[in-house]
């Protein structure tokens, strides 16, 4: 007999119920939930789990907390960041605030009560999520506008406190952007699904095996940025391995997964059946039915499995702005913070740029996994703690710097669209020297401008970097910073800064110890120093990383400027928080093949080239299809995988086939065809073939990227394309064409009250036929 002693939550249960389904079969499995539910049910009422509001009980140090937050975010602006960047900070700061609190709830909750009904149904997983908890007893947080913009003023609140005037009225924009998008959207994921059904209701699988030895090579699936999407052995799971036909299950696919890249059957490739123009996939170029872990049985409706797999999640999606009301939910980047107060060193060189980030601060990309440590003196013993930082991480600090505890150190990205795209055009010469570790050699780079100021006017200066040797000398005794009008004193000061160098604000000079200042250094003697301040402002001349770009005009260097001189502008672009509302139009312009996703051009472009290298328009078509197929898949994928939502390819590639099998006629040749016809690519090839034989002339064409909207109006037939849309124009054309209807797809059975040809039906239609 087994034994678990164990929690059991929704996520275990799901695990432990396809384990029971692996090793027992749908037939004990069934016996087993049958008694799951009894126990759940008798020992929820004896529960008796309700909810009142003492459960909702905060975390003591909350108010504390979000006073101290509310503190830095006023006191933390500086002069330098532009408009955007100051939000940015903001955003940075409040949902580090929030995500604090999140965990300090659940902190409360576990060592305070742990059978609070509250903390129970949050973490058993079925209802509710931490993100609910958090609003009603933590903060509600930052929430959104109906553009998607976050607002930077935050609802310090929770429900339980309740909401002052003002929150509540931050709370309406996102709470109407959930009902308004519910109502509305649903409609938009209903037809997308209703557009994907029409496409590929007639892909069955009719045959066992068409034979084909072709297929598709898989890989991790990447975007062209290089971040892996979707691990090979999850891919790999269900397909039908090429050339020895071998399904690959979960440990095979684990085994495999080693390989870079592992040639199997797709739906891309499998064998029409020549003729009957039908779309059918065999059993072996589907592989797995994933919906029971066991190879397809002939019979399946796969394509109405595909659509429906795909359109669910866009109308489970849009529900969700609903479900949180507005407000936004994590997407952070991850930062470092140091653990220790200390001196931070650099240990090797850093390659690497300089970069503007996303909230103004002067930041540095590293190209390759990185090291430093810092030092930290306890009791007269000098402790070292060592960091590691991956290639694209952000750093914040420089050599030689004091650090103050829980200072940021680092950041990197968590999404996508953060790391580093850019990293091999900026290989050459940016070797940087450690001790320096901002002298950096690359030529584009962020750069400086230095608005000293002056009396009436102000003096631009371009020539010396940022925090250029700061840190030439040492402070070895306690030295202080009085903030002044131009100038600034630095008591016992033994920092020997060279004059003309500049030292900028926020700058640890030495433990707990600041300065307040950006500026020039002026003069300095042994009690103080002179400090002209000085407005520094960076400029990316390349737009790394999601930084505001800048456009300057140059040519005032030296110059004396009177003040309100224009010197250029900034392009930046703000964060949205990215839902589905915001993902639906982009899966959506992807599966019509709209000229905006340039993929159509792509492929265009891509047979061209095939072409002028001396291949065949056969083998060009053919390769070209299947760049644009994988192509995609990959875009769809990285659509949906934004919202968390996976897919199997297997559905994608049963769609995209639908969109990829037609050719367009260019020439005609002694063919039946037009030009401009859209024809299957195998018939094309049977008619060039023949005309072929028959000695006359051939039939040129090139590949065409179909819509599904158009693709399902193009099906042989009428009355499929007529029952979708564009009844008139359908019919028209069909019967100008005298088109005859196969009868082969479930619309068709429906409409004339037939069996369907699936599943059970499937035998009777072969007797029928
Ligand atoms: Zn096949």
């Amino acid at each position: 007999m087994m034994y678990f002693n164990q929690h059991f939550d929704k996520t275990k249960l799901r695990l432990f119920i396809t384990w029971l389904l692996n090793r027992l079969g749908g037939w004990q499995t069934i016996h087993a939930l049958e008694r799951f539910k009894k126990l759940g049910f008798g020992y929820a009422t004896r529960a008796g789990v309700s909810l009142g509001v003492d459960d909702l009980s905060a975390p003591p140090l909350k108010m504390g907390f979000v006073d101290a937050t509310s503190k830095f975010v006023q006191s933390s602006f500086s002069g330098q960041s532009i408009g955007s960047e100051k939000a940015q900070r903001v955003i940075d700061s409040w949902s580090g605030a929030s995500e604090v609190l999140k965990d300090a709830v659940v902190d409360h909750f576990l060592h305070t009560d742990p059978l609070n009904p509250i903390y129970m149904m949050a973490f058993s997983g079925a209802r509710g999520s931490l993100t609910q908890v958090r609003q009603l007893v933590g903060m509600r947080g930052l929430m959104v506008d109906p553009m998607g913009n976050i607002l930077t003023l935050p609802v310090q609140h929770s429900f339980r406190e309740g909401l002052t005037v003002t929150e509540y009225m931050l709370s309406c924009y996102g709470a109407r952007k959930g009902l308004v998008d519910t109502a509305l959207r649903t409609a938009k994921s209903g037809y997308l699904t209703r557009r994907l059904v029409d496409v590929a209701q007639d892909v069955l699988v009719r045959r066992i095996d068409c034979g084909t030895q072709n297929g598709i090579l898989l890989s991790d699936l990447k975007t062209p940025e290089g971040v892996l999407l979707r691990p090979l052995n999850k891919r790999l799971l269900g397909r039908v391995l090429l050339p020895s036909n071998q399904i690959i299950d979960a440990q095979l696919a684990e085994s495999l997964s080693s390989k870079k890249e592992v040639l199997v059957r797709s739906p891309l490739t499998c064998r029409p059946n020549l003729g009957t123009g039908s779309p059918d996939v065999c059993q072996l170029c589907y592989g797995w039915n994933l919906a029971r872990g066991k190879t397809v049985q002939v019979g399946e409706a796969v394509g109405i499995l595909a659509a429906q797999s795909i359109g669910e999640p866009g109308t489970q999606l849009t529900m969700r702005t609903f479900h949180t009301g507005g407000a936004v939910a994590g997407q952070k980047s991850s930062r470092l913070r140091a653990s220790k107060a200390g001196r931070l060193c650099f240990l090797k060189k850093v390659p690497g740029a300089l970069v503007r980030t996303s909230v103004g601060e002067l930041g540095f990309i590293v190209y390759q996994t990185s090291y430093f440590s810092i030092f930290t003196s306890t009791n007269n013993r000098i402790e070292r703690l060592d960091y590691k930082v991956p290639a694209g991480t952000c750093l914040l600090v420089r050599h030689g710097q004091w650090i103050r505890r829980f200072q940021d150190l680092a950041f990197w990205p968590l999404s996508k669209d953060n790391t580093n795209p850019v990293l091999n055009q900026y290989k050459s010469g940016t070797g940087l020297n450690a001790q320096w570790i901002y002298s950096s050699k690359s030529k584009e780079t962020v750069k400086p401008i230095w608005l000293l100021s002056g009396s009436s006017s102000t003096r631009l200066n371009q020539n010396s970097f940022l925090g250029d040797k700061i840190i030439n000398g040492e402070i070895h005794t306690q030295c202080t910073l009085f903030e002044g009008s131009d100038l600034q004193k630095i008591e016992k000061l033994e920092l020997k800064v060279p004059l003309g160098n500049y030292i900028f604000e926020r700058t640890g000079l030495r433990k707990q110890k600041i300065s307040l200042n950006t500026g020039r250094v002026t003069s300095w003697q042994r009690n103080w120093l002179g400090l002209r301040k000085a407005q520094r402002t960076l400029v990316n001349t390349h737009n790394l990383k999601n930084s505001s770009k800048a456009t300057f005009n140059l040519k005032n260097e030296g110059n004396w400027l009177p003040r309100g001189t224009f010197l250029g502008f900034f392009v930046y672009t703000t964060p949205i928080s990215g839902d589905i509302v915001q993902g639906l139009p982009r899966i959506d312009a992807l599966f019509e093949a709209r000229s905006s996703t340039g993929l159509a051009d792509h492929m265009i472009s891509t047979f061209n080239g095939l072409v002028e290298k001396g291949l065949n328009s056969r083998e060009a078509t053919k390769a070209a299809f299947t760049a644009i197929q994988e192509r995609l898949i990959c875009r769809i994928q990285e659509a949906y995988l934004d919202q968390g939502v996976q897919i199997d390819d297997k559905h994608l590639e049963v769609i995209v086939r639908q969109m990829t099998s037609k050719v367009l006629i260019n020439y005609s040749g002694d063919s039946p065809c037009i030009p401009g016809d859209l024809i299957p690519l195998e018939e094309a090839e049977a008619f060039c073939a023949a005309l072929k034989a028959l000695g006359l002339e051939e039939l040129t064409y090139e590949p065409t990227l179909i819509g599904i909207t158009k693709s399902a109006l193009q099906k042989q037939g009428f009355l499929s394309p007529a029952s979708f849309q564009d009844t008139i124009r359908v019919l028209l054309r069909c019967s100008l064409e005298a088109q005859q209807d196969p009868v082969r797809g479930l619309k068709e059975h429906v409409i004339l009250g037939q069996s369907l040809p699936s599943g059970t039906g499937h035998r009777a239609s072969q007797l029928f036929n």
